[in-house]
């Protein structure tokens, strides 16, 4: 586990036109992060106790704030001719001590510019620094000391299992979900991944289904895990086919709604679960961190999505958010492949196919291989 310790100082619902950034305290460092448009550019000049930000092709309106942290007094964000100039007082110079870097918006428009002030190296392992990597224009003044590049580890979730068969159609689930899980692991092993399967014989990890679930995402929030899949068989009705992922979030519908009552256990059990997970989804939305991590789950998710659809040649019902128990992942990239229908009369009769299984869990180590950035 690392040693931060968050402190949300400042919470805001954010867009555009009332754009004010978000500030975190972490161990020895500062993060603002502001939603901005994709095209604006950001240039940083440091000036003693004084950091600004020239934010180009943007008129923010003016605003100003008081700030309690270690590395920062206070904000002021006010327009200048075309451009916006946000300017930072500090308590002390950093000496360029700090970093900045993209991360991809969380509504799929924008960007959000991050700020790191202060030595990140002192303050323990960040558990961000998947997001850092992955940047698309990082200015990193002082480069944070290489870490020593530890084994990629997957956690591979097998749907459903002994007393829970999940849906039966053309196949049953629990069967299919195990044996694709199985040829994954393996296909990941060879690529030198250590894999940590949730169960690899037909059998539930509690016989509570909100015990079982817990269990199953907890083996990801170790903060030792890259990435967490679980895998599922969809159900609907006859003519329903196609690949879905889902991330954890709210749903957007009562179809999605009805797919994580399900997942979570059906039935009563499933609704109480879901009600659960929801209220969690809700409050974890000011959490810069666990949104930071949802939008690693996002990226994996289309990865992983791509790749099944063009591998498999499968129908596309795209990348959705729901309240799934089994989700609730703060720390590791998390999706759930729903990885076709068994109950379409040909996709449901394919999943019975070794074969096609196969396919279906080369496409999903190649989807996890390109996130993990190693192919
Ligand atoms: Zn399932």
């Amino acid at each position: 586990m690392s040693l931060f310790r968050v402190l949300l100082l400042v919470l805001f619902a954010l867009n555009w036109a009332s754009a004010a950034p978000r500030v975190g305290q972490y161990d020895g460092y500062t993060r603002l992060v502001l939603d901005l448009p994709k095209e604006v550019k950001y240039f940083i000049n440091e000036q003693k106790t004084t950091l600004t930000v020239r934010l180009t092709g943007i008129t923010l309106p003016a605003s100003s704030s008081q700030v309690s942290s270690n590395e920062i007094k206070s904000y002021e964000i006010k327009p200048s001719g075309k451009d916006t100039l946000w300017t930072l007082q500090l308590l002390r110079p950093l000496q360029k001590k700090y970093t900045a870097f993209w991360l991809d918006g969380t509504d799929g428009k924008g960007v959000r510019l991050v700020l790191d002030l202060g030595d990140k190296s002192t303050g323990g392992q960040s558990s961000v620094q998947p997001a850092a990597a992955k940047t698309t224009s990082a200015k990193t003044v002082k480069a944070p000391p290489a870490p020593k590049k530890p084994r990629l580890r997957v956690v591979i979730d097998a749907g459903h299992g002994g007393h829970d068969p999940g849906m039966v159609g053309y196949i049953v689930e629990e069967e299919v979900t195990l044996d694709v899980a199985l040829k994954l692991r393996d296909l990941l092993r060879k690529n030198d991944v250590e894999v940590i399967l949730t169960r690899d014989e037909d059998e539930a990890l509690n016989a509570d289904k909100r015990a079982d679930l817990t269990a199953r995402a907890n083996m990801a929030n170790a903060g030792t895990v890259n990435v967490f899949v679980s895998i599922h068989v969809n159900s609907g009705p006859e003519s329903a086919q196609g690949i879905e992922t889902f991330i954890f979030g709210e749903p957007q519908g009562p179809q999605t709604r009805a797919l994580a009552v399900k997942e979570n256990g059906g039935g009563s059990v499933g609704e109480s679960i879901t009600k659960q997970a929801s209220s969690y989804a809700q409050s974890i939305l000011g959490d810069i961190l666990v949104q930071a991590n949802l939008t690693l789950s996002k990226q994996l998710a289309d990865k992983v999505q791509n790749a099944m659809v063009q591998q498999l040649n499968a129908s596309n019902r795209g990348i959705k958010a729901a309240p799934l128990m089994v989700l609730r992942v703060a720390r590791t990239p998390a999706i759930l492949v729903e990885i076709g229908f068994g109950t379409h009369p040909v996709e449901g009769r394919k999943l019975g196919n070794p074969a096609y299984r196969q396919q279906i869990a080369e496409s999903i180590a190649f989807g996890v291989m390109n996130f993990l950035h190693v192919k």
